[in-house]
């Protein structure tokens, strides 16, 4: 029976660390049930729980599996063997995201706010119900505002005895993580993982078949939801096409802007309808919360607020909106790149497999045309455009310029 590592996709490593902490984590608990008897020596090996720790830190380029790991940890903890066996109540709950003492908090909009981590950070220093640990994931903690992080901070210092707080992050890198908040965590590094660990688990676990197993684990390059999106789901493809017929249609300035246009807004409707089913069952359930429609005494009062939480409602809505957008344009532009890296690749003869197996031909007559030095100039202008919108540049007008700059080389 697969346990709740199974799923770490490559990372060997992490899944030795995380482990080796699940059992100490359940040495420190047993320790507390079976104190030992008054007069008898403390025993001499190691302290229980010497590989665990209160805070910790997942890192790694996106789609390695963060917030995997950081949800299998957080299973184990829980798990009534102590070892995320993967079929006890304790890891099963975990997993569906239903355990009473385990909190995940997914930044829905660009940032994580203050209020939500004062509120986490008080609710998560009670006492854990299961008789076991609270468990805090904060998937993108990269997205903490700065009081957020101070708040944040505060009870990573001084962690109540129980509590166990799992982040998630791009990197240590000190605008990923504060410095201080790191200097209290223990770091787990992912890697990126292969294309053919990525095909291995699409076959076993989602039943690919494996030559389809190993075309999506390529193009997602080392992206394991992207890879099974692909594998799975004929629109995602559909839109990775799209993106790939790019670079043949850039034949003038008109074209080089109705590709930006066309990139846009085809960002903007992947984004639409992953949001669309959330955003309606929260406004219903909203409305039904707030009993739309009633008319008693004290309903004007009732409504004045409800108006104030129905926008509330909105804001959140349209930054996730914003988020999903992002989200969706950045993956268009990492296959762009790869399929300039895969021109560049070919200009140079370099003996390596491409990242778009289906449009190696295209990417090899692109650097027979432009040559290496072309080939990269467009590479870095897709990277560019990525770093752009990262700092904020106006989506519409990063893309234009790059799409510019893929045209004229
Ligand atoms: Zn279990």
């Amino acid at each position: 029976m697969p346990d709740v590592f199974a799923d770490l996709v490559g990372q060997d490593e992490a899944v030795d660390t995380l482990r080796r902490a699940a059992a100490a984590a359940a040495a420190v608990l047993h320790a507390a049930h079976h104190p030992p008897a008054a007069g008898t020596s403390p025993g001499t090996g190691p302290a229980p729980g010497a590989g665990m720790t209160h805070a910790w830190i997942f890192t790694g380029p996106p789609g390695s599996g963060r917030s995997v790991a950081a949800r299998a940890l957080a299973a184990a903890l829980q798990c009534v063997h102590g070892t995320g066996c993967g079929t006890c109540p304790g890891c099963h709950t975990t997993l569906a995201g239903t355990h009473a003492d385990v909190r995940l908090v997914v930044p829905e909009g660009l940032s994580i706010g203050v209020g939500e981590m004062r509120a986490l950070v008080l609710r998560a220093a009670s006492t854990p119900s299961g008789g076991r640990w609270q468990v805090v994931i904060i998937e993108d903690a990269d997205r903490l505002t700065e009081a957020a992080g101070n708040a944040l901070l505060k009870a990573v210092e001084e962690p109540p005895p129980r509590t166990v707080f799992l982040l998630c992050a791009p990197s240590t890198h000190p605008d990923d993580v504060s410095v201080t908040i790191r200097s209290r965590c223990r770091v787990v590094p992912l890697r990126q993982p292969s294309a053919a660990a990525v095909a291995e688990v699409l076959v076993r676990r989602d039943g690919v078949a494996p030559d389809v197993a190993q075309w999506a684990a390529t193009a997602a390059q080392g992206h394991v939801g992207r890879a099974r999106r692909l594998a799975r789901d004929p629109e995602a493809r559909k839109r990775r096409d799209a993106v790939l017929a790019v670079p043949r249609r850039l034949t003038g300035v008109g074209t080089a802007l109705d590709a930006a246009s066309a990139l846009i807004e085809a960002a903007e409707a992947e984004a639409e309808a992953s949001v669309a089913e959330t955003d309606a069952a929260e406004r219903a359930a909203l409305q039904t919360a707030l009993g739309a429609g009633g008319t008693g005494r004290g309903a004007a009062g009732a409504a004045r607020g409800s108006a104030g939480q129905l926008k509330d409602l909105e804001k959140r809505q349209k930054s996730r909106a914003t988020r999903a957008q992002r989200d969706a344009l950045d993956r268009a532009l990492v296959d762009l790149a790869g399929f300039y890296r895969d021109a560049l690749t070919s200009a140079l003869r370099a003996p390596v497999a491409p990242v778009h197996t289906d449009t190696a031909a295209l990417a090899e007559a692109g650097g027979q045309k432009w040559a290496a030095e072309g080939a990269l100039r467009r590479l870095e202008a897709v990277l560019s455009c990525r770093a752009a919108i990262e700092a904020n540049v106006k989506p519409r007008i990063a893309v234009e310029a790059m799409m510019l700059s893929l045209w004229k080389g």
